[in-house]
């Protein structure tokens, strides 16, 4: 069984520091887009009935008009079947373009779980990241989902901001625990080429971040949840099914422009680029390709390795995959960087924010 996840790449406008295939576009745009999704939805017939999990991100989803969205979910269940059937169905939003006729659309839709960025609870950070909804928004979205009957709620926060300190982070947890949503991701600030974050020579703060991160997860373990991957944190049962299956190296369909998929061993992502997404398609041609490459041996295993140490429980290896990276594990092990158990290995809990120097050994 496999995820889908469908990428809309529409946004009110652009954040700042964002390097994501979405663009301000028309609602014209937005029509030709769906027709192309579903000739891409439609290449796919082999597929269709096998997918476990559903994920539409973005971009801005919740941007999409109503009859948008409903015709968003006729190309959908022609791949999945009835979408409250599957085990997981996430939907991504924002506040400035969630309103409840939408809310009540994705619920009746059988969408199961909601994620929405709040990114920080100051209104000055958030002006600074070029967000349009402020906390305000975000309080009065997160309302609507609950009344509209969402009991499972993910929000993203964002830490290594310009100017943000460890208290504007802190401040900007306990507010959002405060709403006590059931997941919460945190996301370090990266600064991308080609960003008005780059051309205006913001820079990153890993340290920084890297304190915020610890402290936040410290404060949410406090809170009752668990930090079951680097970023990502949840109430008991609440871990992202979606997710999980990419770190656990399993199959998944992307669908829209930079959507990547792995399928039989096969590794791919679509052009990130809208306009020659859809002109393909509705000539008749095949997505092009921003890469594809096919992974085996050592480099799919170290993969593997990879995407199953992002979670806190690590991986259980094979025999032969342990004994091609014993060496490196041996080593990491001495460094103190990561536990063993039998075959079992994880990063240290005290050690997770160092996990791209455990990762860069397996390469
Ligand atoms: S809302 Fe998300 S996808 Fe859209 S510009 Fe901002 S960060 Fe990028």
């Amino acid at each position: 069984m496999r995820g889908l996840y469908i990428h809309i790449p529409f946004c009110r406008a652009k954040c700042g520091y964002c390097d994501f295939a979405s663009a301000p576009g028309t609602p014209g745009d937005m029509d030709v887009f769906l027709k192309a999704l579903a000739l891409e939805a439609a290449s796919y017939p082999a597929l269709a009935g096998t997918f476990r999990t559903l994920y539409i991100g973005g971009g801005t989803p919740s941007l999409l008009s109503t009859p948008q969205l409903k015709e968003l979910f006729s190309v959908i269940t022609g791949l999945t079947g009835e979408v409250r059937l599957l085990a997981e169905s996430t939907f991504e939003a924002n506040p400035e373009s969630l309103d409840a006729g939408k809310a009540a659309l994705l619920k009746e839709a059988g969408i199961s779980r909601v994620s929405m960025g709040l990114q920080a609870a100051q209104d000055a950070l958030l002006k600074r990241l070029g967000r349009i909804a402020l906390s305000g928004d975000f309080l009065k979205a997160f309302g609507l989902l609950r009344a509209a009957g969402f009991g499972n709620i993910n929000a993203d926060l964002m830490c290594g901001l310009p100017s943000q300190t460890r208290k504007d982070f802190a401040d900007s947890l306990e507010w959002l625990l405060k709403l006590g949503p059931e997941h919460v991701s945190f996301y370090a600030l990266e600064v991308h080429e080609g960003t008005p974050f780059s051309a205006a020579g913001v820079e990153e703060e890993p340290e920084a971040a890297a304190d915020m991160y610890e402290a936040g997860a410290a404060a949410l373990k406090l809170a009752g949840y668990s930090r079951y991957e680097l970023s990502n944190f949840a109430r008991p049962g609440r871990e992202s099914a979606h997710n999980l299956n990419y770190w656990e190296q399993g199959e998944y369909l992307g669908l829209g422009p930079s959507a990547a998929s792995y399928l039989a061993g096969e590794r791919r992502a679509n052009t990130p680029g809208t306009a020659a997404y859809i002109r393909a398609l509705l000539a008749g041609e095949a997505v092009p390709l921003q890469y594809r490459e096919t992974l085996t041996g050592r480099r799919k295993h170290a993969e593997k390795i990879m995407l199953g140490l992002r979670k806190t429980g690590g991986i259980e290896l094979p025999d032969d995959i342990f004994i091609e990276f014993e060496a490196e594990t041996a080593r990491l092990t001495k460094a103190g960087l990561l536990e063993r158990s039998g075959n079992r290995i994880k990063i240290k809990e005290d050690r997770l924010y160092v996990s791209n120097a455990v990762f860069r050994e397996f390469v």
